[in-house]
């Protein structure tokens, strides 16, 4: 059996989720704008799963709106709050390509890190002043699993600049962290249904009460004119149950999870001369695994892995055939020979005892291997 070690890219859909979305992709496929008994049936769903997300993200219903992805979330807060405030934007520098990339549009200004990744509080303080209408500090990081200290965070921006929007990018801390109670300091939250068991192209922001985006995506007026477009129905009724049964199971799943993470890591390191952990394991979340390995190409291992059945991801980026460091592990200080072997090897709701044990067994091997060509 193959070991899939990838999830922080997706994860396999939960069985809960499929159930819940099947019916809204056969015969209950109405519309839930219209008025006629069938709109009506899609409305009602629309209107459950609504409650349910609101109350796993520790927000009001009329606080979620639903986008068609993580990376729409990330984008509607960052340029949803500056079209309405314009102003600078403060970005932490480990931010997702979806977090970055907004801030960059508007003349962003980057948050340095420190070398164990998390938020360096004084460079942010010197950076935020009552100009400032968004700061974007993520809960954990999608590369190394960086926990940030987001009410620390908070404190130093409503010192600072008591009028700007927080906006934090949950999408990756959801399946560990408790989002409803560490995101409170967040006046935006995006979450993604497809890191957590659910449907691609489906996420979610919460835009509390106080907060207001100006849309991107510009038509019917849905989501209280903040987000036009037909509803994913099927898609958002998935999300619903996906985080229901991701909440009810949470720590449970993570005491196990973190225990075969320690296994794998510290496997890793006492079999793979050289290997290196990334970030404080604390200061992680459970499913994450990162290493980097001195004198190896990333993109060699993942094939020699991929050979040997173990799904893993590099966390750098591969534009036009050549392997750029990661901009995570740049803004870490990680030597760029070492971010170039940057390994990520991401668990899951699914990853078993078998899964470490073959990964403790092809990782060794395939950097030995590539030491000696
Ligand atoms: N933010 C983080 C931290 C992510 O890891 C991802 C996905 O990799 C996204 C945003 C984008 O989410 P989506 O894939 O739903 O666009």
């Amino acid at each position: 059996m193959p070991a899939y070690l990838d999830n922080a890219a997706t994860t396999p859909m939960r069985p809960e989720a499929v159930d819940a979305m099947l019916p809204y992709l056969r015969e209950r496929f109405g519309n839930p704008s219209g008025s006629h008994a069938v709109s009506r049936e899609a409305r009602k769903a629309l209107d459950e799963a609504r409650d349910v997300v609101a109350e796993c993200l520790g927000a009001g219903p009329g606080e979620v709106v639903f986008t068609g992805s993580g990376t729409e979330a990330d984008n509607l807060a960052v340029l949803g709050v500056h079209a309405v405030r314009p102003g600078a934007v403060v970005c932490s520098a480990v931010e997702h390509h979806a977090v970055l990339h907004a801030c960059h549009v508007v003349g962003g200004r980057l948050a340095p890190v420190r070398s164990d990744g998390l938020v360096d509080l004084d460079a942010l303080a010197e950076l935020v002043d009552p100009d400032v209408s968004v700061v974007a500090v993520m809960l954990a990081n999608n590369e190394v699993g960086t926990i940030q200290p987001l009410a620390e965070v908070a404190a130093v921006v409503h010192d600072r600049a008591p009028h700007a929007a927080i906006m934090s990018d949950a999408v990756q801390a959801f399946p560990w962290l408790d989002v409803a109670d560490l995101a409170g300091p967040a006046d935006l939250v995006a979450v993604s249904a497809h890191k957590f068991g659910g449907p691609k192209g489906v996420g979610a922001l919460v835009v509390r009460r106080g907060t207001t985006v100006g849309p991107m995506i510009h038509g019917g007026g849905q989501e209280r004119d903040r987000r036009s477009g037909t509803y994913n129905v099927a898609g958002i009724v998935a999300m619903a149950a996906a985080m229901r049964a991701t909440v009810a199971e949470r720590q449970a799943t993570v005491a196990r999870v973190a225990a075969l993470r320690d296994r794998l890591a510290d496997g890793l390191l006492a079999a793979v001369p050289g290997a290196l952990e990334t970030g404080a394991r604390a200061t992680k979340v459970a499913g994450n695994c990162h290493l980097t390995l001195d004198g190896i190409e990333a993109e060699a291992l993942l094939v020699l892995l991929d050979a040997a059945g173990v799904y893993a991801s590099a966390g750098s980026a591969c534009t036009s055939g050549a392997v750029e460091p990661s901009h995570v592990l740049d803004a870490m200080g990680v030597p760029r020979g070492r971010g170039l072997g940057a390994l990520r090897l991401s668990l899951g709701t699914e990853t078993t005892d078998a899964d470490v044990d073959l990964a403790l067994e092809a990782v060794p091997a395939a950097v030995a291997r590539l030491r000696q060509d």
